[in-house]
């Protein structure tokens, strides 16, 4: 279950937006700031933070040090999220989309007065996950501006996209941190260095995804599930295992967890082990994988029991005994197909 962090007094961007963000301060010191942005970059890596942060800082009315003050009516409206001229859209329960009807309130609301007589504020993450009719009346708020309303999409697949609404956004691509300011960020989050690091590998060194997962105590079933892939890669166990540490894991999360896993696995190999035929079955299930990982963000709903059994019955069979590139014969060209 994802735990919702408080929304704090003051929304500060991340310690490596800090460039990005003196740049949107200047914009809106100057009334350069776009009616609409897309901010991409990889996931975990902050970039909804630093939408929001701006949010918060368009609405406030006694901005100080180019942040939102936290005292005014508006901060507090803002961080309790009743703010009557912010919207945040994301995809509602446990569906993956953004659905029309949650586009259509976005429509109204940005044809209305501001209540406070400022500015509106739409946020929209992940914007890809917007389906087509969505996006489609998202695109006449973008062609016809509201004055005085902003829109801010934040997007880790922004080709998901359709380019009529990625031509009517100005493009932000903020800062992604290097390992240091990662684990410097983690430090505070979790309090020690040993555990930051641990966290920091297990997330594949996305910061945000790590701190998720110690507000979540979710780390040691990623560890644990990772120790039970890396067995099945050696060939020292059956899926049995991981198929257990996997148990009540987030479909999502998992998938990702095997495209690293696999992508790390064929990232190991040097050439001649990359043309063997159990590396290209590792990079057929990384596009089997990916594929899967599309159709839940465009709306699919298998069943996540069966589909992970199917795909864990395939990561043993093409991948499992022994390490890539292993007493396989070199497949050169595909001549001995
Ligand atoms: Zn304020």
């Amino acid at each position: 279950m994802t735990v919702q962090p408080a929304i704090p007094g003051v929304s500060a961007p991340l310690p490596w937006q800090a460039t990005d963000w003196s740049r949107l301060n200047q914009q809106l010191a100057e009334e350069q700031l776009p009616h609409a942005l897309l901010l991409t970059g990889p996931q975990y890596t902050g970039k909804t933070r630093l939408a929001l942060a701006l949010a918060r800082l368009l609405l406030c009315s006694a901005p100080a040090g180019g942040l939102n003050c936290g005292t005014c009516h508006a901060c507090e409206l803002s961080a309790s999220g009743n703010h009557g001229d912010f919207r945040l859209l994301e995809p509602e329960g446990k569906s993956r989309i953004i659905k029309i009807d949650q586009i259509r309130q976005v429509v109204e609301f940005t044809g209305k007065t501001a209540s406070f007589g400022l500015r509106k504020v739409v946020v929209i993450a992940p914007a890809e996950n917007m389906n087509i009719s969505a996006a489609n009346a998202l695109l006449k708020v973008l062609e016809e501006p509201a004055p005085n309303t902003y829109l801010i999409l934040v997007s880790h697949r922004p080709h998901g996209l359709p380019a009529t609404i990625r031509s009517r956004c100005q493009l932000l691509r903020p800062s992604v941190p290097s390992a240091g300011q990662s684990l410097d960020w983690l430090d505070r989050v979790c309090g020690s260095r040993l555990e930051s690091e641990r966290l920091l590998e297990l997330a594949g060194e996305r910061p945000l995804l790590a701190a998720q997962l110690h507000a979540e105590s979710a780390g040691e079933q990623l560890l644990l599930a990772r120790v039970a892939l890396e067995r099945v890669f050696a060939g020292e166990s059956g899926v049995a295992a991981l198929s257990a540490a996997l148990a009540g894991a987030d479909l999502g999360r998992t998938l990702g967890q095997l495209v690293d896993a696999i992508q790390g696995l064929l990232r190991s190999l040097d050439g001649p082990a990359l043309a063997s035929a159990r590396a290209r079955a590792g990079f057929q299930l990384l596009d089997e994988i990916m594929a899967i990982q599309r159709a839940l963000n465009a709306g699919s709903n298998p069943n996540p029991q069966l589909l992970l059994d199917a795909l864990l019955a395939k990561v043993q069979r093409k991948l499992g005994g022994g390490r890539l590139g292993d007493n396989i014969a070199v497949v050169t060209g595909g001549a001995h197909r």
